[in-house]
């Protein structure tokens, strides 16, 4: 058996070079879970952002879903003073990781009272936002590495794919349809389960397409799991932020199918920054008894959300009035209305009356740009260049040839992005 650490050494010795200095240089290698992902979304943001903008207006990016960057409204005042007042109690005090009872029960409260669905306080599981929750859901019905599935939307979140590629199971993408308001072919859909697919992932409303489920759709969406026996991870985080129709929560039509209802205060409640959110697992026929188990266990991996928050959100959730929301709606709508009428008006842009969420999903027609080359991250590099709007491109979300405009800002900023947008395409687009 030869030496191995000599064989080692060996070919520093061989060419002269001091071998301390060799031994030296080495480092610590990492987990395949902490790689970095894969280059596709950084090299995307390098492309638009890599050059200034060569206009003297200010910038606006409207890049991330944040209602706080420029202000929409101001968070709910029950919420400021809750927190302030939870933080000069001393509320500091360590909580065990499912979250204490009050804040649960509370969360239990505002979905009965807004989705009409009843929650025991067990059924409640408080995370670090929606994004811990996903992370939480995914670990707990998703077996890491095997031969498993996920179905998951498209366009959609990137944060789903990122969470289920360091779990190594299979991704199957479904299609979002533009011309039937973002819904589903569900015989599509229905074709990608197999005996491996863990859990559908539904958005609604979506980031980044601003639809709003009709209940028609969500019925026969549970109707296929309740075909296959497949539990429903339904990200409702813009629940109750529709415009012209009412928001229906799939837990509130589901009779029997599991759904893992994930929501926080990040959207509606405008308080991104607190990393405050919650899993409500609706077991109508009791068929997730292990899955509750698991999101305990997996909850008190380490003990959950600021204990200040957990303190302030019986208040946050149950005294922040129904015209607080209303408010809040009502400008989105508004900013909605302005962006819909820029884009109609706008040749080479299109796109279905938004209907929810904070955004407008844009298709652009790109025969039209021909400057481009069919490539929508260009199109979006040159408006950051010449208009100064930095926005996020269609291929970010899976489907190239859109752009997605964020809808939760204030008013004349709005209309300002659709006239640098408005600018941009009358200088590109050709007959
Ligand atoms: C913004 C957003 C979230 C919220 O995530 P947090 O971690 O709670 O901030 C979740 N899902 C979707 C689709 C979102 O757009």
């Amino acid at each position: 058996m030869p030496d191995l650490e000599l064989l080692a050494r060996a070919p520093a010795q061989q060419n002269g070079h001091a071998v301390v200095k060799k031994q030296a240089e080495w480092s610590v290698p990492i987990s395949l879970l902490a790689a970095p992902p894969p280059a596709g979304m950084r090299a995307t943001l390098a492309r638009i952002t890599g050059t200034q903008p060569s206009t003297s207006l200010p910038v606006i990016n409207l890049g991330l879903g944040d209602p706080t960057l420029y202000p929409l409204h101001p968070p709910p005042p029950a919420a400021t003073e809750a927190l302030a007042r939870a933080a000069e109690e001393g509320r500091n005090g360590y909580l065990f990781g499912s979250g204490m009872p009050e804040a649960r029960e509370a969360v239990a409260a505002y979905h009965k009272r807004w989705d009409g669905v009843e929650y025991d306080v067990e059924d409640i599981v408080l995370t670090h936002g929606v994004s811990h929750a996903l992370d939480m859901v995914l670990s707990v019905l998703v077996p890491p590495g095997s031969d498993s599935s996920v179905l998951v939307p498209r366009p959609g979140f990137g944060l789903y794919s990122a969470l289920l590629g360091t779990l190594g199971t299979e991704i199957r993408y479904y299609d979002c349809v533009e011309q039937r308001g973002w819904e589903v072919d569900l015989e599509d859909m229905e074709a990608m389960v197999d005996v491996g697919t863990r859990c559908i992932i539904l958005t609604n409303p979506s980031n980044p397409c601003g639809s709003n489920y009709a209940p028609s759709f969500l019925h026969a969406v549970i109707a296929l799991a309740e075909r296959h026996r497949l539990p429903i991870i339904a990200d409702e985080i813009y629940g109750h932020m529709t415009f012209s129709a009412p928001f229906v929560p799939l837990a509130s039509l589901s009779t029997s199918v599991p759904v893992l209802t994930l929501s926080g205060l990040s959207k509606r409640f405008l308080l991104p920054g607190r990393r405050f959110g919650w899993v409500a697992l609706h077991d109508p026929a009791g068929r997730a008894g292990a899955v509750r188990a698991g999101l305990h266990t997996w909850a008190n991996r380490f003990f959950g959300p600021s204990s200040v928050d957990q303190h302030a959100l019986p208040a946050i959730l149950l005294d922040t009035p129904d015209s607080w929301f209303a408010d809040v709606v009502k400008k989105v709508q508004r900013n909605a209305e302005i962006t819909y009428d820029v884009v109609i008006a706008t040749p080479g842009l299109s796109c279905v009356r938004p209907e929810g969420a904070l955004y407008v999903f844009v298709k652009i027609d790109m025969t039209r740009f021909p400057a481009f080359g069919g490539d929508d991250t260009a199109w979006c590099a040159a408006l950051y260049k010449e208009e100064a709007v930095f926005l996020m491109p269609g291929a970010l979300f899976g489907t190239p040839g859109y752009v997605r405009i964020v809808i939760g800002v204030p008013q004349d900023l709005m209309r300002e992005v659709g006239a640098r947008v408005a600018r941009f395409c009358a200088r590109y687009y050709q007959v």
